[in-house]
């Protein structure tokens, strides 16, 4: 009795042991030009990219809200923002609504959530949690945990986002499996870089996108917006040109650093790069390209440490043997622009910033060097997760599980996404639109402050330069995207825009 027993326990563990454990790295403003598994050839990312080569990477996932909060109600929810309620950045998140670690949870698994999340709220479903407050800091941040108590420590965020990542590994329960979110707060604005990364691309000379000096003809959004390295881009708060280290002001961005780290900071961005920028007294179009390489390194630099951190996680589930039965997941909340436009920042339906990088490795399931084509969306990304599990989706859930796609298991994915951006003006004057994103086609409505409609030929255009709304051989194909565009209203209900929609007649 007492064998079968124990014969009977030993079986039930290493069942409950099958079911893989998941690690979900999302990052915040990184953006696939960033990312050398993506072609950049401006920077090298070498631990994010193992993530690509041992896994799949994905070229069309796109998110249906491109700004940080939204992305990750929606990574939790599986739904969209006018769905779950997250809409514009700031807010707080509804915590009274089903997310689905809570699914993981009721199946035996343990979860966790470290890092930066900013989301307002506490929401339910994870066992442990030790968050950044609100946006967090670079430099000697505060954690709080799931009581909400907050702890301040010294260095810099994305090593100690590491180091509490393999903490939580270290005491977990061994006999079940576990969903841990990494979430790290690199590249976010304001782009700190950690002190042994000053300067990391001092000696490059960055090219500048084709679109840099776009004039924006035919896009009266794309116009009309306030988010361009000439103007909007602050030269003492984003590029540190005569910081004030000692105000109060500034978010206390440059006030929290120890007397050592304050030294080399100072010596890096007061004694070189600000004398520089006094001595050279740029104006014009030589002052703007400036900005564009001073962005830039402070950017890479920042996700530097990121990748290097990954690269620690990554060694950590080698050495620890967890890496044989481990998903980990590499993405960001949206993407982000390098220039292209003239811009930073993201929120527009374009592109840079509609897509978002997403690489997965799944040993044994997925096979390594896995290049997806397909249109995903963040919707599908909380069902996925709960696929690979092996646990069942709520009806809910408004994304589809892709892991069909990962393993070539499937035929006649939907390959179109739905967005809706809302947040206007503050902070970057960019209107509120919606739209649909197919393999070929981007069809938007911008609505509120302005009224239009646009239309992008990725293939031929994927600068999105070209609005080909009006011309009269693109026709049938608006009418086609337009039927499509009012089918996702109506499945994903969105009454908002449906309006907008009926309208028009
Ligand atoms: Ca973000």
């Amino acid at each position: 009795m007492k064998s079968i027993l124990l014969f009977l326990l030993c079986s039930f563990s290493l069942l409950a042991q099958q079911k893989p454990n998941i690690i979900f790295i999302i990052s915040d403003d990184h953006t696939s030009q960033a990312i050398s598994a993506y072609g950049s050839k401006i920077t090298k990312t070498p631990n994010i990219d193992r993530i690509a080569k041992s896994g799949a990477i994905l070229y069309n996932n796109v998110v249906s809200n491109s700004i940080c909060g939204p992305s990750r109600a929606t990574l939790l929810t599986g739904k969209l923002s006018h769905k779950n309620g997250y809409k514009e950045n700031e807010k707080v998140f509804n915590i009274n609504q089903p997310v689905f670690p809570e699914e993981l949870q009721k199946n035996g698994y343990q979860t966790a959530w470290v890092g930066k999340m900013h989301l307002g709220a506490l929401p339910n479903g994870f066992d442990y949690l030790n968050i950044l407050p609100g946006q967090g800091h670079y430099y000697n941040p505060e954690f709080i945990d799931k009581s909400n108590t907050k702890t301040r420590y010294e260095g810099y965020v994305s090593n100690l986002v590491e180091q509490f990542s393999e903490e939580w590994l270290g005491k977990r329960d061994p006999s079940k499996p576990f969903f841990l979110v990494v979430g790290h707060k690199a590249t976010h604005r304001s782009w700190l870089p950690d002190l042994q990364d000053l300067g990391a691309y001092d000696q490059v000379n960055f090219p500048l996108p084709a679109n840099f000096y776009d004039t924006y003809e035919g896009r009266i959004a794309a116009a009309d917006q306030d988010m361009t390295v000439d103007k909007t881009m602050v030269l003492r708060e984003d590029l540190k040109i005569h910081a004030n280290y000692d105000a109060p002001g500034n978010n206390g961005l440059y006030n929290r650093f120890t007397p050592a780290q304050k030294a080399k900071f100072y010596d890096y961005y007061e004694n070189k790069v600000s004398k520089e920028f006094d001595e050279k007294k740029r104006s014009g179009k030589a002052l703007v390209e400036w900005k564009f390489q001073r962005y830039m390194r402070d950017y890479l630099a920042t996700a530097n440490s990121m990748d290097r951190n990954i690269g620690k996680l990554l060694d950590y589930l080698e050495k620890t043997g967890l890496s044989k039965n481990t998903v980990v997941v590499y993405t960001s909340d949206q993407g982000f622009y390098l220039g292209e436009h003239g811009w930073f920042d993201k929120r527009f339906i374009y592109e840079e910033s509609l897509k978002t990088p997403f690489m997965i490795s799944y040993p044994g399931v997925i096979k390594p060097g896995t290049k997806v084509q397909e249109v995903i969306s963040n919707i599908d990304w909380a069902p996925t997760l709960l696929n690979i599990a092996q646990t069942k989706i709520p009806s809910e859930i408004q994304g589809k599980s892709f892991l069909p796609v990962l393993t070539g298991k499937v035929s006649g994915w939907k390959n179109e996404s739905y967005y809706h951006y809302y947040e206007y003006p503050q902070p970057h004057h960019v209107a509120p639109h919606f739209g649909i994103r197919t393999a070929q086609y981007t069809l938007v409505r911008f609505y509120g402050p302005l009224n239009a409609w646009e239309l992008y030929d990725i293939k031929k255009d994927p600068a999105n330069m070209h609005n080909v709304y009006q011309d009269p051989a693109m026709k049938s194909v608006v009418a086609q995207l337009k039927k499509q565009l009012k089918q996702q209203i109506l499945t994903y209900e969105d009454d908002e825009a449906l309006k907008i929609m009926d309208a028009e007649k």
